[in-house]
């Protein structure tokens, strides 16, 4: 079985159908990581991401947050590589009396899904953040959500995958699918190929470049994230802080996470001082000690949009041996369990615990 692409979720792909027993071999032009999985964030945060629509989406991502406690246990102990996994629970402010009506809508639409959320006043909010901005008069706080360090959580999928016997090869260049119809053969720029009896296509934001191989259409567009970090003392900021104009993530190594712009770049991943700037321009909104500091870091990845912005996931009846799992766009390090699983499942041959009718990549076509 072929993967193409080992990012978070070929990688965890990989590593779940390996579990399963089968053979995979992960094929990646670049570094493992290296695009915009190694980018990311690192929230899990489905609560605060999808505030509008109970959905299979909200379902999904509902139901991915809640394998996260054992996946990650699993994927430490196979790789033998910790990574900072924390359940910091966010709060998601609001800024305006007139918010506190969509604060009061998602509470109740996401209770009756069993997702614990508390509306908190503005003193309530300080209790748990005595830093915040006093602009901010109000939040819904999500005592689940959580975040992790995405660059070492995929490197331990890296590792994991290669400890439990996947083949990955990495720098191999751009890779180009030349049969898919009954055996799966794909070359690299040195001439080599690889065959397989299946082929999964986990590439991210180059997926649309294999529209004319399928004769399907694929459209997930390159949407350019700029982020920064800043170093902030343990403690200064506790949870995840989520706005509508951006959001703040604490991490376990001394720095906050501030992102993260939404840019159409094509395939640039340039970071600009126009880019950076709407965030530290903002920042100051949420915390204000933040408007006394630099970012040390700053960085930019090319998240994987579909046209409808739900990834696509699972078989085409025109290609019966490729299942999709791309599109991901702003929550594929959140999605990256259930993917694993429910391509797993399609791979089997067995029913999905989860309905994947929305993600049905011939929905474009
Ligand atoms: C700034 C930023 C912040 C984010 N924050 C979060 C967050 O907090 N939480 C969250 O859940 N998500 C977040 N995301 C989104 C998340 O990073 C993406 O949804 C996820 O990384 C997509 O994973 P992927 O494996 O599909 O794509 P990628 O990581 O881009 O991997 C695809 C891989 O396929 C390879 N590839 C493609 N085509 C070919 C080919 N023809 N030959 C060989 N290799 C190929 C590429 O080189 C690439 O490595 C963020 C993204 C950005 C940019």
């Amino acid at each position: 079985m072929i993967v193409l692409g080992g990012g978070v979720i070929g990688l965890a792909v990989a590593f779940e159908l390996k579990v399963r027993g089968h053979q995979v071999t992960v094929l990646e032009q670049g570094l493992c990581g290296g695009q915009a999985s190694g980018a990311a964030a690192g929230m899990l945060a489905p609560f605060s991401e999808i505030g509008e629509d109970p959905n299979d989406f909200f379902h999904l991502a509902h139901e991915s947050l809640k394998m996260y406690p054992d996946w990650q246990q699993a994927v430490k102990e196979i790789s033998g590589k910790s990574f900072e996994y924390v359940q910091s629970g966010s709060l998601h402010c609001v800024y305006h009396e007139a918010d506190f009506l969509e604060l009061e809508s998602r509470q109740h639409w996401q209770g009756t899904f069993g997702v614990e959320s508390e509306i908190l006043s503005q003193q309530q909010i300080r209790a748990l953040e005595p830093n915040i901005s006093d602009e901010i008069i109000g939040a819904i706080y999500y005592p689940e959500e959580s975040h992790l360090f995405a660059p070492d959580y995929v490197k331990a999928l890296e590792i994991g995958c290669r400890k439990l016997g996947v083949t990955i090869e990495d720098e191999v260049g751009h890779i180009s699918i030349e049969a898919w119809m009954e055996h799966q053969v794909l070359r690299g720029p040195s001439g080599k190929q690889w065959a397989g009896d299946r082929l999964i296509v986990c590439a991210g934001a180059w997926a649309s470049e294999h529209e004319e191989t399928f004769s399907l259409r694929v459209p997930v567009y390159p949407i350019r994230g700029q982020i920064c970090a800043y170093e902030v003392p343990a403690g200064d900021v506790r949870h995840i802080v989520y706005t509508s104009q951006g959001y703040i993530v604490p991490k376990g190594n001394g720095t906050v996470v501030n992102g993260a712009s939404e840019d159409i770049a094509g395939y640039d991943t340039t970071v600009t001082e126009q880019g950076i700037k709407r965030l530290t321009n903002w920042n100051g909104h949420i915390f204000p000690f933040l408007n006394e500091l630099t970012p040390f870091h700053t960085w930019a990845g090319l998240r994987p949009a579909t046209q409808d912005g739900y990834p696509m996931i699972g078989e085409t009846k025109k290609a019966p041996h490729v299942v999709f799992a791309t599109g991901h766009y702003r929550n594929g390090i959140l999605l990256s369990p259930i993917t694993a699983k429910v391509v797993a499942d399609v791979v089997e041959g067995k029913k999905t615990e989860v309905p994947l009718t929305m993600f049905d990549p011939m929905r474009f076509s």
